[in-house]
């Protein structure tokens, strides 16, 4: 049932000011043509189409069997804990301790907390777009104003030094960015986080989320950094890191935070009061995935690699479609421009969504418009997909647009 304008009204302004994720509302779209009939190609979520390694899963089975059941503590099991210290020195080369750390359920409620802890009323966060899906309404449910910094295809989707320092104002409280990012697939190197320090050296206020959560899906061009492995931003930056990419992960609902002390107690006063702790089982399955190799889910990357060269090879011979070579992730994230204001089986394009939605019902493939991502430019496609998927849904994007 389509709620009418009244009942929208009965309902808060807060969540009336919340735009529904984009990437969700497209696959309901393509399920929903699915059940009428039509052979629709997913390209539109962010998920990998493989499943969970055995190695996690038979840990995750033994937990069930030695009765793991009950109410766990609400920051996360300390053994979770010793192994997210574990990754972190491993991986990232930084120290936490127990008191940093909070265990959520998924990377997007550790994102929740955290502005809803930091930010007040008016709080300006500094969003350097495209940025992922539901940074904006998770700033704006805790009152925050995100506001967006522009970036293009010319600088890799990257916001230079100059733009961040162009974008603080007194309001400024907090910086969001994703690195490997999605949707475009960027990653800020060493260098680059370093010259980004610099200019918040001049602002010691400003707190950084840096979200690490496509970490491991890295295609060797640019090694990942973290923005908190410096020590002069170790105190004001807010890791955020999960399982659900890396390790296809996505439904058992497992993210994490390392923060400065005063910032992980009160995320974890407020998990407290409103989910308790993640789930028993799958933090237990959790202790393996961080503990064990990333060398293990390699094979994963491997196949997203050969994945990119193939899609990108596909989409750079179809004219108006310019990409970047993305460094991480698994989406390509064309710019579309030049499709902009041209007419095909008597539909117009004005925009993104417009171009989008013309895929969807002339070439019954899904991706997601730009615009939900802050760049109205660009379409978000996903190649978390088979090869075979990946080959028919491109060609019959070409077809669509002769
Ligand atoms: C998928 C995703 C998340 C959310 O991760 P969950 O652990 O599934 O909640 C957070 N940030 C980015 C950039 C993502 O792509």
């Amino acid at each position: 049932m389509i709620p009418s304008v009244q009942m929208t009204q009965e309902l808060s302004e807060r969540i009336n000011s919340v735009t529904p994720s984009a990437t969700l509302e497209m696959a309901a779209k393509a399920r929903k043509l699915r059940a009428a009939g039509k052979d629709i190609i997913g390209l539109s979520l962010g998920e990998p189409d493989f499943n969970t390694p055995d190695y996690i899963k038979d840990a995750a089975i033994q937990a069930v069997n030695d009765d793991y059941n009950s109410y766990t503590p609400v920051d996360g099991y300390v053994d979770l804990k010793n192994a997210i210290i574990i990754k972190f020195k491993r991986d990232n080369g930084l120290t936490y301790e127990h008191s940093q750390l909070v265990v959520s359920t998924g990377a997007k409620q550790a994102l929740y907390n955290v502005a809803q802890v930091v930010l007040n009323k008016g709080d300006e966060v500094l969003l350097p777009c495209p940025y992922w899906v539901s940074y904006s309404d998770i700033v704006k449910l805790a009152d925050g104003i995100p506001v967006e910094i522009p970036t293009s295809l010319e600088s890799d989707f990257k916001m230079t030094p100059e733009q961040l320092e162009a974008a603080i104002t007194p309001n400024t409280k907090m910086l969001w960015y994703s690195s490997p990012c999605n949707p475009s697939g960027s990653i800020y190197s060493e260098k680059e986080l370093r010259a980004l320090a610099d200019v918040l050296q001049k602002h010691p206020k400003i707190i950084v989320v840096s979200d690490e959560i496509y970490e491991h899906i890295n295609y060797g061009v640019t090694e990942h950094a973290s923005m908190a492995a410096f020590e002069d931003m170790y105190d004001r930056t807010v890791t955020v890191n999960g399982v659900a990419k890396a390790f296809a992960m996505t439904g058992w609902r497992i993210g994490y935070i390392g923060a400065p002390t005063y910032i992980a107690r009160a995320c974890n006063k407020l998990q407290g009061q409103v989910t308790s702790g993640a789930n028993c089982i799958a933090q237990r399955a959790v202790i393996t995935a961080l503990t064990e190799s990333p060398s293990k889910v390699q094979y994963m990357v491997d196949e997203f690699k050969a994945r990119r060269k193939i899609i990108l090879g596909l989409l750079n011979a179809i004219p108006g479609f310019k990409c970047n070579e993305p460094e991480g992730a698994f989406y390509v994230y064309p710019d579309i421009t030049a499709h902009f204001g041209k007419t095909y089986n008597g539909v117009t394009i004005h925009n993104a969504s417009d171009f989008a939605m013309y895929l969807l019902e002339y070439a019954n493939v899904a991706t997601v418009t730009g615009d939900a991502f802050g760049n109205g430019n660009c379409i978000r496609i996903s190649y978390a997909a088979s090869e075979k998927e990946i080959r028919e849904a491109i060609s019959r994007i070409q077809a669509a647009l002769n």
